[in-house]
């Protein structure tokens, strides 16, 4: 299976490219074609596997369908929601994405808009893009929850929630963080978790946070 069995638009395939991705890894063959049938999944995986691309191109191809029903207006979003253990590793998916659709509006389709919402930077910076209306946000917990209490982002029609790193998450006292974030969507959502490991804490917490979840194991 290719990338371009995938369905992702020729730009995408070229950026992919550019970054020396030829062939999805064995987490990207199995895992992103769930993503994009709108299924729940467990992912079990390492760094190193390719799973940000697993979560960030379907969020991406999400985002570019949710624009083309309706551009959205100020203030809108987000569409979806990642969260991750630690400011580093949002930042390096804020930049992931931005790149893979920077790429994607070079050449033609609409542009999308993401917030990172991390701790260590200022929460004005966050709410002026989400003041604007973003697609995306890549958060951290903390600032996360300090931000949906203060009521400076809602989710009502945020649709998307990725966990990246669930393990570490939870290993750093972020359960009941997470399950607050979990009660601030409206309506259906997919949702994606993804772990290193998977003991019975974790297996647990997604089999209460997810549906019928198909788990890709690599
Ligand atoms: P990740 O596991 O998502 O943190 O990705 C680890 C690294 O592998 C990143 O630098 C990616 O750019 C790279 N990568 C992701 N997918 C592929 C692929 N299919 N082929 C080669 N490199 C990849």
């Amino acid at each position: 299976r290719s990338f371009r069995d995938m369905k992702f638009p020729k730009s995408l395939l070229t950026a992919l490219k550019k970054k020396g991705i030829r062939k999805p890894s064995p987490i990207q063959t199995q895992g992103i074609p769930v993503v994009l049938s709108g299924r729940d999944m467990i992912g079990i995986a390492f760094t190193g596997s390719g799973k940000t691309l697993v979560f960030v191109l379907p969020l991406i191809m999400f985002c570019l369908e949710q624009e083309k029903k309706m551009p959205f207006s100020k203030g809108e979003g987000p569409y979806g929601l990642v969260v991750c253990p630690s400011r580093e590793l949002a930042r390096q998916t804020f930049q992931v994405m931005t790149y893979y659709s920077k790429c994607l509006e070079a050449s033609g389709l609409p542009g999308l808009r993401f917030a990172l919402c991390i701790g260590g930077i200022p929460a004005k910076d966050t709410l002026d893009v989400l003041r604007k209306g973003c697609h995306a946000v890549i958060a951290t917990p903390g600032r996360l929850m300090d931000m949906l209490n203060k009521k400076m982002l809602h989710l009502h029609i945020c649709r998307y929630l990725c966990l990246d790193e669930a393990d570490r998450m939870i290993d750093m006292g972020f359960e009941e963080d997470v399950r607050t974030i979990f009660s601030y969507f409206k309506g259906q959502r997919q949702t994606l978790l993804f772990s290193a490991t998977m003991p019975k804490k974790i297996q647990n917490f997604a089999r209460s946070a997810l549906v019928c979840p198909v788990t890709v194991n690599v």
